[in-house]
């Protein structure tokens, strides 16, 4: 059994089961079955069923928010987000198998078309800090694509992936078509990437344990995506609004509390302007308000362990501290928001993904150097680039090595565009129209016309 704990009270609120070995391998055998008849379902009815799970999420939006904001920290505002989310994806993509449609390509002698097949089962491993959209981003187009799911929550967060899935059978999902798995990473998570029938691994987590999966996967030829690490840019130029980016900042940074891969944990200034971006950012960051997460005001809640804590405080230790926002005192794995100063790029802080409410800032002299800065890291995720020059905000933008840019402003996600990393950030794309046919392969079949 494992502990799941209330990270904002740092008390256990249920033990979980954890699945074993002959359990994976009973759900994939299920979820293998179901496959054989879910394929066969008319893409309209696949559709209309997404939809009324789409309806019942609806109708539990609060209730799974709730549950987030106590299992994962998650401030209440953005928990609600998280759980609209998770609609809106099944909302997308219930109108998905019917466009799901293949080409026809002029050949002599006959007819040449093409048909997206659906893979088979494909496995869903699931990290700790966005619990219920990575989850859909995966499960979600898999499923309209004709797929079936087994599906691995985190260790530290699975109770929001257990309760989607008991909404699902409420929809009226067949049984075997989504099983949620709850248990380690070593025992299911790795189940998964062995078993021979389960043909594709949709991964979210560190760029550690993705590239040990993408090695798993290579003897199978099995398809993988992987959405891995970051430590993206912030860029602001001198010409920026700096008031707008100054208020942006704290929010593209401690969002999650810093637990989020797209989080602009590098922050570039331009000299010129460096001080005079410091001195607005310093109000910002004491001004972020840092707590209990189910209360409405509340823009930043726990870590969401002891141990991730640790972790931060071990990067901040000996670093040099610009300033910090506030923290609350009691029970709990606070940390509070804290800005470094970067002596050089070679400083640890500046290098290594954080995963906390830390961010390191370092000038630059010139968009050369903006774009050679920001691309000095082995990730490539996400980024945001401040400028009111806009040939200088596509240039930069077309220059700077990462999947997902945003021009004065810090969004990275929109559940109908493209999402992923380059780099070590990660392999294939998530969400928009592509994501469908990443769990497909395409068929190509020649009818011979000739007499
Ligand atoms: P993690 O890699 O430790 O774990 C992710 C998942 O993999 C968990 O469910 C875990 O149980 C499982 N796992 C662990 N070992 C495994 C193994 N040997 N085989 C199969 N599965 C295994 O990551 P985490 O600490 O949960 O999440 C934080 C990381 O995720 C950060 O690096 C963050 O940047 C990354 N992340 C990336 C994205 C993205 O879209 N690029 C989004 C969110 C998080």
């Amino acid at each position: 059994m494992g502990e799941v704990w209330d990270p904002a009270r740092a008390v256990v609120l249920r033990e979980v089961g954890e699945s074993s070995v002959g359990e994976v391998d009973a759900a994939v055998e299920r979820a293998g079955r179901a496959f054989e008849r879910w394929r066969q379902v008319s893409a309209g009815d696949r559709g209309r069923l997404l939809r009324r799970f789409a309806a019942v999420v609806d109708e539990h939006l609060e209730e799974l928010a709730r549950l987030e904001v106590a299992n994962a920290g998650h401030t209440i505002g953005n928990a609600r987000w998280e759980a609209g989310n998770v609609r809106d994806v099944l909302d997308y993509y219930a109108g998905a198998p019917e466009r799901l449609t293949g080409r026809q390509i002029p050949v002599p002698g006959g007819l040449d078309v093409t048909f997206h097949e659906p893979l088979g089962v494909v496995g869903v491993i699931v990290p700790w800090n966005f619990p219920m959209p990575i989850a859909a981003w995966g499960f979600v187009p898999a499923l309209a694509a004709g797929n079936t799911v087994v599906l691995k929550p985190a260790e530290l967060t699975p109770l929001t992936a257990m309760r989607l899935a008991e909404l699902a059978e409420q929809a009226g999902l067949p049984e075997g078509v989504f099983t949620v798995l709850p248990g380690r990473g070593e025992v299911v998570g790795e189940r998964f990437v062995s078993h021979p029938a389960v043909r594709k691994i949709c991964f979210t987590g560190s760029t550690e344990v993705g590239t040990r999966i993408m090695a798993g996967c290579a003897n199978q030829v099995k398809r993988l995506t992987l959405e891995l690490g970051g430590k993206s840019a912030n860029l602001i130029f001198a010409d920026a609004d700096l008031e707008r980016a100054a208020a942006s900042a704290p929010y593209a940074v401690f969002d999650n509390a810093g637990q989020d891969c797209c989080a602009r944990s590098r922050l570039l200034v331009q000299r010129g302007v460096y001080d005079s971006f410091l001195e607005l950012l310093e109000p910002a960051v004491r001004a972020f308000r840092v707590g209990d997460p189910a209360d409405e005001s509340t823009e930043m809640g726990p870590l969401i362990s002891a141990a991730q804590r640790d972790r931060v405080a071990g990067y901040v230790d000996g670093s040099r501290v610009a300033f910090t926002g506030s923290r609350p005192d009691g029970p709990g794995y606070w940390h509070a928001p804290t800005v470094l100063l970067a002596d050089s790029p070679g400083d640890r802080h500046w290098r290594e993904e954080i995963f906390g409410p830390v961010v390191s800032v370092l000038p630059f002299d010139d968009e050369a150097d903006a774009v050679r800065l920001a691309n000095d890291t082995e990730y490539g995720l996400s980024g945001s680039i401040w400028t009111r020059d806009v040939g200088r905000a596509l240039r930069v933008a077309r220059a700077v090595e990462a999947g997902n840019l945003s021009v004065n402003s810090h969004s990275s996600v929109r559940y109908w565009t493209p999402f992923g990393g380059m780099k070590r950030s990660g392999l294939g794309r998530e969400l928009g129209p592509d994501a469908l046919h990443a769990f497909t392969d395409v068929k190509n079949v020649f009818v011979n016309t000739e007499e």
